[in-house]
């Protein structure tokens, strides 16, 4: 199977600072991050399209106790990009430690930072990111 866009190619494009994910031929929907197969149909006619990298937090959790090799405490959120996928990454930029309910419905801008292999993933690779755009509300 030929993949439309390759693992190496989406973390070219995050060290560019460019969010590459599929739009689906068939039923017009966006996969982000790349899969082998639209997440909606299956289908597998897909064209490389650049998001562009703004959502909103849904829901998140402050981390206070780590896996191997990750500094507690930090933010990880699941945001929904104007796209329409939902994107799982650090949230930076803010004191965990004042983390609150508040941060439910706002808005964020993709980013990414480099993290480093472990047991599970060998390889360094680079991870997404949000920060808040709006810094009071
Ligand atoms: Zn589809």
């Amino acid at each position: 199977m030929e993949y439309a866009l390759t693992f190496e190619q989406y973390q070219k494009g995050l060290e560019q600072g460019e969010f590459l994910g599929l739009r689906c031929n068939g039923c017009d929907t966006f996969t982000f991050p790349p899969l082998g197969t639209c997440r909606n149909c299956s289908g597998t006619d897909l064209k490389v399209t650049q998001i562009n990298g703004q959502g909103t937090v849904r829901t998140f959790t402050v981390i206070r106790v780590a896996p191997e090799g990750r500094r507690p405490p930090y933010v990880v959120a699941m945001v929904e990009l104007e796209e329409g996928p939902s994107v799982m990454g650090n949230l930076v930029d803010i004191n965990p430690d004042e983390a609150d309910m508040g941060l439910i419905g706002r808005r964020v801008k993709l980013g990414s930072q480099m993290v480093q292999g472990d047991t599970y993933s060998p390889d360094d690779c680079r991870v997404i990111t949000f920060s808040l755009v709006d810094r009071t509300h």
